[in-house]
């Protein structure tokens, strides 16, 4: 069956596009969780069209395909299927950025649409927009993001929010054109994000209904002023009124990006890697040595940022907003502007005497958040995968994948208060140390009113048995949350089973959508549906 598959679609997209022999497919299972995939073929569209004889195929012989964009989902499989034997339908080649709209802000793009690609799209011409890049780095996609609900840390970081107007190939071949971009002429499809009807577009994220060809996406426009805002609490207790202050400043309109309120170990996998030796190899990380990493680095118990946009005025007005809501809560906070940069980068040797910090050190890592909040997307967040490597992580052309980095993926949502924060603190942190790792928490405020706590399982994917405890280490957690009620708000392949698997009426509808939408069951086979 697959051979007649293969030879169906050689004819259709050229030999050159259909991979079939292991060493091509190495790369889909790069990195990442423990588990690894049988993965039939490999095919490389470059059209719409293109995609239809792929999907016309599949429908005949009864094969699975697995779109991406460009398969960079790292720590929930990165590029790997759910399944087995599936063809992965690669649509790095259909990356065409079709229109940026500088007066409304928004760019029409396809799915092999990297970060970069479209960052330097618009500072070749000169176009004043933002991207809100994740912290996934350069090479990812847009796209793919999106379809994942993930998000970044700009006032545009909710990527679906920031959708508008989709093009879907349906399992039945139908191009379905969401918004207005249904009717001929429309002007406002990318413009206007329900349409009129039905609001389908969600359908087609975190979901196995269609092949997603192009969207229309929002653009921040380029503030007249920008100030990153770091505030640092040293003491763990400190982290209920943090998080009082944090709501505040978001319900309040105080701060209109995301705030990131990083716990200690999370700021020491950015800045270091796991110290074996002085730990004799043990693992996971004491107290006393992360207190003193900690300490030299002057990272506290929690570390925090938040970005400020709009007119000078706008600006310094909630510069006052934060310092009064942070006043005697925080032992630092610190406003960097591009001058205050450029200031700290000329005389550093000056300010680390006078602070008695590291200042260059802090500078590699500053510079490239802040230019994450400006719209740049750079790999600065890509050194915590290498926390327990025995490898350095490279300079530069990081690749957690390809590096067989372990690193899997948790994301429970949790709502916005101390109480909430520390019942689930209260079991997860000595979940983690029960299984040997170490619980680098992160607290994105992904709505105003809840977190998501992205937590990372760090492992050595080249050490077999430090793979079998982080595969126990992520059940045990996963467990956990769901049972307490902390949901993740996005999954892993390994898991995906398992929470569409449940008899409830929410995944039971689910079901009747995939019976009707794909009735062969070609599309993402078991992705947030069940098998
Ligand atoms: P990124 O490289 O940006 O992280 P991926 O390409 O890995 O994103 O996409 C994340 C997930 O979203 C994939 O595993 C796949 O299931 C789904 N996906 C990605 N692109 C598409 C698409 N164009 N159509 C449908 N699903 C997609």
């Amino acid at each position: 069956m697959i051979n007649e598959a293969l030879q169906a679609l050689k004819e259709a997209l050229g030999e050159k596009y259909v991979l079939a022999n292991s060493e091509d497919l190495k790369r889909y299972n790069w990195g990442d969780i423990p588990q690894d995939r049988g993965i039939a073929a490999a095919v490389l569209p470059h059209t719409v069209e293109e995609i239809q004889g792929i999907v016309r195929v599949a429908n005949e012989l009864q094969i699975g395909l697995y779109p991406i964009s460009t398969g960079n989902n790292w720590g929930y499989g990165a590029a790997r299927p759910v399944t087995d034997n599936n063809i992965i339908v690669d649509l790095q080649r259909m990356n065409q950025i079709i229109e940026v709209n500088t007066e409304l802000a928004y760019a029409v793009i396809e799915p092999g649409v990297t970060q970069l690609q479209l960052f330097n799209y618009l500072k070749e011409h000169n176009i004043p927009l933002f991207i809100d890049p994740t912290g996934a780095g350069p090479n990812c996609s847009l796209l793919g993001n999106m379809v994942e609900r993930g998000y970044g840390i700009t006032p545009y970081g909710d990527h679906f929010l920031s959708q508008c107007g989709m093009e879907v190939v349906l399992a039945d071949g139908e191009v379905l054109r969401t918004s207005f971009g249904h009717y001929d002429n429309a002007k406002a499809t990318y413009t206007f994000k329900w349409g009129v009807g039905p609001y389908v577009d969600g359908l087609f994220t975190q979901s196995s209904f269609g092949i997603v060809t192009k969207i229309g996406l929002w653009l921040m426009p380029k503030p007249e002023h920008f100030e990153a805002c770091y505030f640092t609490a040293n003491e763990d207790r400190a982290l209920g009124d943090l998080i009082d202050a944090v709501r505040t400043m978001l319900l309040h309109g105080v701060v209109k990006s995301s705030i990131n309120l990083l716990h200690r170990n999370r700021a020491l996998t950015l800045l270091t890697q796991y110290p074996w030796s002085e730990m004799n190899g043990k693992v996971p990380l004491s107290a006393e040595v992360a207190d003193r990493l900690a300490k030299q680095r002057k990272i506290g118990a929690w570390n925090c940022v938040a970005a400020l946009y709009g007119t000078r005025e706008q600006v310094s007005a909630a510069k006052k907003g934060i310092k009064k809501l942070l006043s005697g809560k925080v032992s630092r906070i610190n406003f960097i502007s591009e001058f205050t940069l450029r200031l700290l980068e000329r005389y550093k040797g000056f300010f680390s005497i006078v602070t008695g910090m590291n200042v260059p050190e802090l500078i590699k890592v500053i510079r490239p958040s802040m230019r994450i909040l400006q719209g740049v997307p750079n790999e600065v967040a890509l050194a915590t995968p290498y926390w327990r490597m025995k490898k350095v992580p490279p300079e530069k052309d990081r690749n957690p994948a390809k590096d067989n980095c372990g690193c899997i993926w948790l994301s429970p949502v949790i709502p916005m208060t101390k109480e909430y924060v520390q019942d689930f603190r209260s079991f997860v942190e000595p979940l983690f140390r029960q299984h040997g790792f170490d619980c680098c928490i992160t607290l994105t405020t992904v709505t105003h009113r809840s977190f998501d706590c992205t937590i990372p399982i760090l492992y050595d994917r080249d050490d077999s048995e430090d793979s079998v405890r982080a595969d126990a280490c992520y059940q045990a957690v996963l467990r956990a949350c769901m049972e307490k009620g902390y949901i993740p708000y996005r999954f892993g392949i390994q898991s995906m089973a398992e929470l569409a698997g449940r008899n409830d009426p929410f995944w039971n509808t689910v079901e009747k959508l995939k019976a009707a939408l794909d009735p062969n069951r070609i599309l993402s086979p078991g992705r947030y549906s069940r098998l």
